[in-house]
């Protein structure tokens, strides 16, 4: 998985990238970043790469020519090309299922955006997908990118260690995740569910997917329409009464 990020602020891309899981699959060559500045490509002495927006209004406008030659510099080259990603409000919001999808790509291009936005036509030209991380307003793309990022990095085979991780975490299969509990036993008072304790991994195994139910259906009901699930946990839904708390 090859990451390619057209920025203002390559810095914030490389700090935040080389920390954590991210960083570690980096120095491990599971993944690769290549960011690229898109000031590097302004074609005026003062580096400016905004402008006034046409028919006038608040803010300033990236313009066109940085982009497309920063998007040339790393897309040029390439055979087939790259998915470019335009992370923007106006996009389809990201979801475990998107970065599933982006997992299989070899080679996956942002643009990060800042100001009011960017002039449509590079968008025209170059994007190919539009995504939004959430029903806000972000300063710039960046932070969006390291999101999407990071979860497509988990996806990578090798990248969580445990190839397993990821498969028992929340949406994997449109339910939330179980809770979880580690040492002491008792915490203010509070005992670990005793059949976390019993060694019966059948029972743990039941249990866990009740209060993966039970979290899903009080917290994110809409998830459980996608759910696969068996006639034992739509039983134990039954189970539930309408406004049960986890
Ligand atoms: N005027 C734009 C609009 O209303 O759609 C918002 C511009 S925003 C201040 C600057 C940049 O931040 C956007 O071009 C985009 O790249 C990024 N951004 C802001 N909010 C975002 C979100 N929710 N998801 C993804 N990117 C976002």
């Amino acid at each position: 998985m090859n990451f390619h990020v057209l920025t203002l602020f390559p810095d914030m891309i490389e700090t935040g990238m080389h920390t954590s899981v991210t960083g570690r699959a980096l120095d491990q060559g599971l993944i690769s970043l290549e960011t690229v500045n898109i000031r590097d490509f302004a074609f005026n002495k003062h580096k400016h790469v905004d402008d006034y927006p046409y028919g006038g209004g608040a803010g300033m406008v990236m313009q066109a020519e940085p982009i497309y030659l920063a998007w040339e510099s790393v897309a040029g080259a390439m055979e087939k090309k790259p998915r470019v990603i335009y992370v923007t409000p106006q996009g389809k919001v990201f979801n475990q299922v998107m970065a599933q999808d982006y997992s299989r790509e070899e080679d996956l291009v942002f643009l990060c955006g800042h100001y009011e936005g960017v002039d449509e036509r590079i968008l025209e030209e170059i994007v190919t997908d539009y995504v939004s991380i959430g029903d806000y307003i972000l300063s710039g793309g960046e932070l969006a990118a390291m999101v999407i990022m990071d979860a497509v990095s988990r996806l990578v085979p090798g990248v969580l260690g445990n190839e397993e991780s990821a498969e028992f975490e929340s949406f994997h299969d449109s339910l939330l995740e179980h809770p979880h509990y580690t040492r002491p036993a008792v915490f203010h008072g509070r005992p670990v569910p005793e059949v976390l304790l019993s060694g019966h991994h059948a029972n743990i195994d039941r249990w866990r997917r009740d209060q993966s139910l039970k979290r899903t259906k009080e917290r994110r009901p809409d998830l459980l329409d996608q759910a696969e699930l068996s006639k034992e946990d739509i039983k134990y839904l039954k189970t539930l009464a309408p406004d049960s708390n986890v």
